[in-house]
């Protein structure tokens, strides 16, 4: 049987991901320190809003609102029994949304990193993180993703402990990885583009590339870099609108749609496959860069 994304693959020389989650969840009334996954099950209207919205946008692949699913993240907010019911939520949050709008639109869980340091720099153990992941990745698959998707990630390792636990749960989902190249070119963890990409294929992920960060720009770079050294790969770019400011103590971001149309051009250009955007971006923006390029 071919997969969803086998066919969106096949009938979509260019695929448009959606837009951020965080921040308009942060628009629509999320508390600062609130965690935003607690809404698929408290505020689940206003995370369907959401995913609606970036459908009406054209969005082809759309991202859970998971981001900060894991038990490492609901510990935080005393939520870590309830991992397996705020990701399945999630899961069915956007497939319901992408089924009412009656397209071909795929759901991604999204997986994002723990907010720990693995060892021998932190107290995160290799093996808990698997489970860790493992445990969030079984109830997005449960819930009816069609692909995983690992976002924001700095570490390579983390980037394996993720692969590692969804493949104790699935052994041919498609897992998409991308990681946030914010600092001089690599990302916070010190890793290069292209030893990202050299990894992340090794290990068997379907697509790989950037996201969030200081905008196009910035991976726009990375895209080059993995380009180079994988030219075969499913490029990912899912960049922040810009560099993110702070003007009168709340963070703006400066890139409007129509930058963010420019620069999608770019990227497909410079060898992204999939495009959309992060933190900042709307389904204005999304949009936006469905008309420049041209889907
Ligand atoms: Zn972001």
């Amino acid at each position: 049987m071919t997969s969803k994304w086998q066919t969106l693959l096949d009938t979509s020389p260019i695929i448009l991901a959606d837009g951020a989650m965080g921040t308009m969840l942060q628009a629509a009334g999320l508390a600062p320190g609130e965690s935003p996954v607690i809404w698929n099950i408290e505020q689940p209207d206003r995370v369907r809003a959401v995913h609606r919205a970036y459908l009406e946008a054209g969005a082809q692949i759309l991202i859970t609102n998971t981001f900060v699913g894991s038990r490492f993240r609901l510990a935080r907010h005393g939520w870590a029994a309830r991992v397996a019911e705020v990701n399945r939520r999630g899961a069915e949050l956007l497939r319901e949304e992408i089924a009412r709008a009656g397209v071909n639109a795929l759901a991604a869980g999204d997986i994002g990193p723990s907010g720990e340091l693995l060892t021998p720099l932190g107290a995160l153990s290799f093996d808990d993180a698997v489970a860790g992941f493992e445990e969030q990745a079984r109830a997005l698959i449960e819930g009816g993703v069609d692909v995983i998707w690992a976002m924001t990630l700095a570490d390579l390792e983390e980037a394996r402990a993720i692969i590692e636990g969804v493949r104790r749960v699935s052994h041919d989902i498609p897992i998409l990885v991308s990681m946030t190249f914010d600092t001089r070119g690599r990302t916070m963890m010190g890793v290069k583009p292209e030893d990202a990409a050299r990894k992340l294929i090794e290990w068997g992920a379907a697509a790989i590339g950037g996201n969030c960060g200081n905008g196009p720009a910035e991976i726009l770079e990375a895209i080059q870099k993995m380009r180079a050294v994988a030219p075969h790969a499913i490029l990912i770019a899912k960049p922040n609108a810009g560099k993110p400011e702070i003007v009168e103590g709340k963070t703006i971001f400066p890139a409007t749609p129509q930058v963010m149309a420019e620069s999608a051009v770019a990227l497909r250009d410079a060898g992204a496959r999939i495009i959309g955007g992060c933190c900042g971006t709307t389904p204005a923006h999304i949009r936006a860069m469905r008309a420049a390029l041209g889907l």
